[in-house]
Formats: C-alpha cells, sequence, structure tokens
C-alpha cells in the first residue's frame, strides 16, 4: 500500500510538500516556505511542521523547480532527509545558496534532466519538462509498486516559451496512454478562464513603455522570474540601455541563471548599481526586487529616497511586474504611492498587461486531466476553494468516462492509502507551520525557529507607539508590553527599551514615519537586537502603530 501525504500547500498558498511512503522507504516531494503577511512581522518565512517526517525520515527530497513556495525549506528540512536531493540543475543552483547560508555542508545535490530517472527504493521518479515562470521546471512521474502518480508541479502551457524549451505533451499523453494511478495537479488558477498565455505577452507592452520612458526605467518584478529578466535584458540592448540588477536576490539570482547559461546578456550591457549615476538616466533600466511592497527591499528603499545607488524622479518610469500577492496589496499601494509622490510614472499590471501568471487556467487544467487520465485525482496547491473547484471541472472532464475516475479532496495531513484499484482518506498525520524569524545580521546560521516552546522561553515583546499621521511625530510615550518575558531588572530594561523607541521615530524620516511597514519593521529590527544584546533572550517582537 502506498502512502502519500500533503505536509503544506491544500488549502493555502505556500509550503508545497508532499511525502510518499512504501514499505520502509519515504521520498518527499518539494520543501516550500510561506511568506506571512507582511503585517505579521516578527515572522519571515513560514515552514511545514515535520512531525511527520521526523518519525520516519526520508530517503530523498525531490524538487520540481526553484521557487520559493517549492525550495525555501529546504535547509531546514534537511534535518529529517537522509538521501540525496534531486533536482533539475537551476533549481539545485538556486537550492545551493540556501544551504550556504544555513552552513550546511557535504549534501548530495544531484541534477536530474527531463525525461530522465532516479530510482530510491521502490520508486523510481522520471522528470518530466513543464512551462512555468521561469525555465527548468519539471513535473514527476513517480512509478510505485501499486502503479504511477504524475505529480505536475506548477505548471501553465507556454507554446512559445522563451527558451525555446516546450511543454512535453507527448510524455504525458503516454503516460495517460500506460495507465496513471493517480494525479495531483496544480489548481492556482482554475478560477481563470481560458488560457494562461504566453510569456510572451508582456513584450508589446514593454515595448511601448521603452519607447515612450524619457528618463530611468525601473521594473520591479520576483527575483525568480528569470524570462522576465530576459525579456526586459534583449529589450534593454535593443533600446541602448544599460541594466543593473538592483537588490540582493535579484542580483544573486541574475548571477546563478547568466553562470547556467539560462540568462543571456550580450557583452557591455550590464553594469553595477554602484555605476548608475554615472549613465543619463534614458539610458538605464534597473530590474529590481520589491514588487510585493516588502518593507527591506530595493523598490520600498527607492521609493523612500533611501537606496544608496538609485534615485528616483519626475522624468522616471517604475512598473511592477508581479502579480500583488493575496495580502500584500496595502504594503504595495503604500509604495506605489511614495513613488508617485516623488513624480514618478508607475505602472502596474491594471495600467498595462505588464505581467503574465505561470500558472495554467481552466482550460490548461482540463488538458493535463484528460491527457493523464488518472484512476485517482488529487487537486493540490490552492486554497481550499480552488481545490474544489478543480474538482468540480474534473467532474465534467471525467464524465462519460468508464471505470469513472474518483476525485478526493484532501486537505494538509490527510493520510491517502492508494492500492491498484482503491484509494482512501485512512486518518490525519501532524501538521502545522513553525514560524521562521532571521535575524538579518548575516551571521551563518543565526536565525530562530519560533514555536511555541520557543516563545514559551524567549517570551512576546509588543511595542505600542501612536503616531500622528499627517506630521509623523510621537503622540504621548510609546508602551511596551510583554508576555512571558521575565527579567530580574526587567523594569529598568523597559524603560531603556521606550527610550529606544522614541529615538527610532524621532530618527526616522517623515515618509518612514507615516508609513506602517517602514516604521514597524524598523522599530522591530531595532527593539530586537535591544533585547537580545541586554537580556540575550530573542523574544517575538511585534509592533503595533496607532495612527492618530
Ligand atoms: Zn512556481
Ligand atoms: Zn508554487
Amino acid at each position: 500500500m502506498l502512502e502519500i501525504v500533503a505536509l503544506g500547500g491544500l488549502g493555502e498558498f505556500g509550503m508545497n510538500m508532499l511525502a510518499l511512503t512504501w514499505a520502509a522507504t519515504t521520498i518527499v516531494v518539494d520543501a516550500g516556505v510561506m511568506f506571512p503577511d507582511p503585517e505579521l512581522l516578527g515572522v519571515d518565512r513560514i515552514i511545514p511542521d515535520l512531525t511527520y517526517l521526523q518519525q520516519r525520515r526520508a530517503a530523498a527530497l525531490i524538487l520540481t523547480h526553484g521557487h520559493e513556495d517549492h525550495i525555501g525549506a529546504v535547509p531546514h528540512v534537511l534535518s529529517v532527509v537522509d538521501g540525496p536531493i534531486y533536482g533539475t540543475p537551476l533549481t539545485l543552483a538556486l537550492v545551493e545558496p540556501k544551504l550556504e547560508e544555513h552552513g550546511i555542508e557535504g549534501r548530495d545535490l544531484k541534477p536530474v534532466r527531463p525525461r530522465e530517472r532516479v530510482t530510491i527504493g521502490p520508486f523510481t521518479v522520471e522528470f518530466i519538462r513543464v512551462t512555468h515562470s521561469m525555465p527548468d521546471c519539471a513535473a514527476l512521474a513517480i512509478h510505485t509498486p501499486v502503479g504511477i502518480v504524475v505529480h505536475t508541479g506548477d505548471f501553465k502551457i507556454d507554446q512559445t516559451p522563451i527558451d525555446g524549451e516546450l511543454f512535453d505533451v507527448h510524455r504525458f499523453a503516454q503516460l495517460g496512454g500506460e495507465g496513471v494511478l493517480a494525479l495531483f495537479a496544480d489548481s492556482t488558477n482554475i478560477d481563470r478562464r481560458g488560457f494562461t498565455g504566453s510569456e510572451l505577452e508582456v513584450v508589446e507592452a514593454f515595448e511601448e513603455i521603452f519607447t515612450s520612458a524619457t528618463g530611468k526605467l525601473i521594473v520591479a518584478a520576483f527575483a525568480s522570474s528569470i524570462y522576465r529578466m530576459q525579456i526586459l535584458v534583449d529589450l534593454a540592448a535593443q533600446f541602448d540601455r544599460k541594466v543593473a540588477f538592483v537588490g540582493r536576490g535579484m542580483m544573486r539570482n541574475s548571477e546563478i541563471a547568466q553562470r547556467l547559461g539560462y540568462l543571456r546578456i550580450p557583452a557591455g550591457v550590464q553594469i553595477r548599481d554602484s555605476e548608475i549615476a554615472s549613465y543619463p538616466a534614458q539610458d538605464v533600466l534597473c530590474l529590481a526586487t520589491g514588487s510585493q511592497g516588502e518593507p527591506m527591499s530595493a523598490l520600498s528603499r527607492i521609493a523612500i529616497d533611501d537606496h544608496r545607488a538609485v534615485k528616483v524622479g519626475p522624468e522616471d518610469t517604475v512598473v511592477l511586474s508581479a502579480r500583488a500577492i493575496p495580502g500584500n496589496e496595502k504594503a504595495i499601494g503604500r509604495v506605489i504611492n511614495h513613488l508617485a509622490r516623488r513624480g514618478a510614472d508607475v505602472i502596474y499590471e491594471g495600467i498595462k498587461h505588464v505581467h503574465v501568471s505561470g500558472h495554467g487556467s481552466e482550460e490548461e487544467m482540463k488538458l493535463m486531466l484528460s491527457l493523464v487520465r488518472p484512476r485517482y485525482f488529487v487537486p493540490v496547491h490552492g486554497e481550499y476553494r480552488q481545490l474544489s473547484q478543480h474538482a468540480r471541472i474534473a467532474e465534467r472532464v471525467f464524465a462519460g468516462r468508464e471505470p469513472k475516475p474518483e476525485i478526493l479532496l484532501a486537505e494538509n495531513g490527510d493520510v491517502i492509502h492508494l492500492n491498484a484499484d482503491s484509494a482512501q482518506i485512512a486518518g490525519k498525520a501532524p501538521v502545522g507551520r513553525v514560524l521562521i524569524d532571521d535575524t538579518r545580521t548575516g551571521e551563518v546560521g543565526d536565525e530562530v525557529l519560533r514555536d511555541r516552546r520557543h516563545l514559551a522561553e524567549d517570551g512576546l515583546v509588543v511595542p505600542v507607539v501612536a503616531i500622528n499621521k499627517q506630521t509623523g511625530g510621537l503622540e504621548g510615550i510609546p508602551e511596551i508590553i510583554t508576555r512571558g518575558f521575565v527579567m530580574e531588572d526587567s523594569q529598568a530594561l523597559l524603560a531603556d527599551g521606550v527610550r529606544l523607541l522614541s529615538d527610532v521615530v524621532e530618527q526616522a524620516s517623515v515618509e518612514e514615519r507615516t508609513d506602517q511597514g517602514l516604521i514597524k519593521e524598523k522599530l522591530r529590527v531595532e527593539l530586537r537586537r535591544f533585547f537580545r544584546k541586554r537580556s540575550g533572550r530573542r523574544p517575538f517582537v511585534l509592533p503595533v502603530i496607532m495612527e492618530i
């Protein structure tokens, strides 16, 4: 009997992770993070609870592609993985710096190309090329003793991919012909009609932007959007602009993608961010991080005129070339307001077609269902409403087929038992979220896992600061509320903490003070440093700003 458990990614976006067990062998597909709501400060990343894997350990970790919601938790998950990590070359190259950051050495990273297979005990895992918003993405056909399990990974069907690497329709059709036991498929965009469209579709809008922009051009996108980078680099070369990558993630990923040949930059086009100032504004394109309004990102710093290399003014154009992840709209809105206040022309998805999703819409999902023709179907990668919509659509695709495929609407932790001719949800595995708190000091491994136990040891600190919405001035004296944080001389400590709060607010610029996201982040960083230095503890710091 095959046991499959989703440890994350069902009923939520992010944290994708699936465990498959046959007898004594467990393999894990993907190990993703979830990014917390920007308002939930004090938490940098969220990873799945690993209790289920601690009980059995894994013989291998298999990665479908290099997005954070699939690889972000790899360094944390390795403590329960005894064997190698398999993935395509780009995926593994994106994992490497994460391992370095965590001081993890000596792990066996095995590159696998599409159509290649690897065997782990009773499992043979085959990689199949799919198209998505970045290169080198794979679906998996996992051959097990009771049949083939197909996991789509994230995909859309882009018939004109930027790198010419086509979606492997043939292999999915062949597998469907051979007989597939179960299909696990991406549900992200199931509520969009039609087809998603090719990544190439953004070219037209960007051509217009390049033609009309008279000053500096700044495009914010996800650091993993390597196809988007390629499109913009090519346009920059065509329109005689130099390209600078701005922001840590952007610099790092563009460097990795270039090294591996996934991003081609003509000679003489790329400049360093420190060189931007020495070129006329109309000759520069900046590719920056911060499309989600993250308070510490390059674009947020640029927007409040606090970036050492990039300034923005009335002649300049800023493009947000990404979807707003639900929950981030407010933070993005604040960044757009700052940019608009500096006089920049700000373009985002609603204004021009500057973004295409990497996830297939309804028709692509239907095509996948009819190509693979599984005996059992499990929708994954989505909130519950997307999963149930995917199930409804599958009902229609399966109508009239004999025998009629069965649909299992599973949630995180549901233990699915599969045999050649039966499938059922047989129980519940422990699942949940673990909050992770980087201290952003750059020290290797300097990070704290925030589970309830840690919270109980180190406590919770809530600074409450009232700020005048117009002037940015402090209203009254800040307060610090603590829970589970008991120290001998805590009265004196808290009094100093309150003074620190006032100083931080007073030293911040008016723009920072009137931007909840920025000032909260500043207070959090400073206060955390303060408590660590003075008490040796790492309490959770959750600032509350009252705008008056
Ligand atoms: Zn993805
Ligand atoms: Zn994903």
